[in-house]
């Protein structure tokens, strides 16, 4: 292990991460719902242009006036992301309290308001960047893998606010997080090496896909199609780092789960975000397989 590799790349994956809060928020809507032009938590517009996209810091600038000051759940309003048939609705308190699908509803300004979500600093998204890369640095060190697996790991923290906030793992960023990872794999991959991965990636899909399609699986298309890429990424490494990978997710996913039902904080069909877990377990996999 080097630890000047290891802190280099947790410096650069704390760093990257700081931008990704705007972006989640702002693709964090229900299926085929266009990218928030607004903040849901405190409705100030986001600016036009790249800025308006990637930027370090808050979801919200703190200087950005809020369009209206009216209150987040207003009749009407769509800006919660739920609707008819929408996964929101069942998601227990305590994903609430986590900030799933959290809304304000507060006015984001004024006397005795307090800030809202959107404009705190995104400490979580920071740590979970630094935390991941470092591993990865400290794991791969100076290989041609750890750029593909670095540039992986912001994707990854972006895929999972995503689900966080609208149990959704949008298929752009999936596919992208596809393109970024198997086009170079694949151009360093050894004999051998890259049929391993399409199967393991197969073999993931196939698994996921039997899940999804079983009534009250609980699982949505998107966690198979990110299964799909990750097997991809541990069966280039190697078949142990594919069953951990594997495995780990579920072990994290589980606990997770009957925590909180037994807390009787979600419900027994409740909906939960799978994406967070593959990705725990995926990098797990690959830091230890
Ligand atoms: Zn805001």
């Amino acid at each position: 292990m080097s630890l000047p590799i290891a802190i280099g790349a947790a410096v650069f994956g704390g760093a990257a991460s700081a931008f990704l809060p705007r972006v989640a928020h702002r693709l964090a809507v229900p299926s085929g719902a266009r990218p928030r032009s607004a903040c849901a938590d405190c409705n100030a517009a986001f600016p036009q242009g790249p800025d308006g996209w990637v930027r370090a810091g808050p979801s919200c600038d703190s200087q950005t006036v809020p369009r209206r000051h009216r209150l987040a759940a207003g009749p009407g309003s769509h800006r919660l992301g739920v609707g008819p048939g929408s996964h929101r609705l069942g998601v227990g308190q305590r994903w609430r309290r986590l900030g799933v699908g959290q809304r304000s509803h507060r006015p984001a300004v004024g006397p005795g308001s307090r800030r809202p979500a959107c404009r705190r600093t995104p400490w979580r998204t920071v740590t979970a960047g630094a935390a991941a890369a470092g591993l990865l640095g400290a794991a791969v060190g100076a290989s041609p893998l750890l750029p593909v697996l670095l540039v992986a790991v912001v994707l990854g923290v972006l895929l999972a606010a995503v689900d966080l906030r609208c149990l959704r793992l949008p298929n752009p960023l999936v596919a992208t997080l596809a393109l970024v990872t198997a086009a170079p794999l694949s151009v360093l991959a050894g004999p051998g090496q890259l049929a391993r991965a399409v199967i393991a990636a197969g073999l993931s899909f196939f698994a996921y896909a039997m899940i999804a399609i079983w009534p009250r699986g609980g699982l949505g298309f998107g966690d198979v199609k990110l299964a799909a890429v990750l097997g991809f990424v541990l069966g280039f490494l190697g078949w142990p780092a594919w069953l951990l990978g594997l495995a780990l997710a579920h072990l994290i996913n589980g606990p997770i789960a009957l925590f909180l039902l037994a807390k009787g904080e979600v419900g027994r069909r409740s909906p939960l975000p799978l994406g967070p877990a593959l990705l725990a377990g995926a990098l797990l996999g690959v830091a230890f397989g």
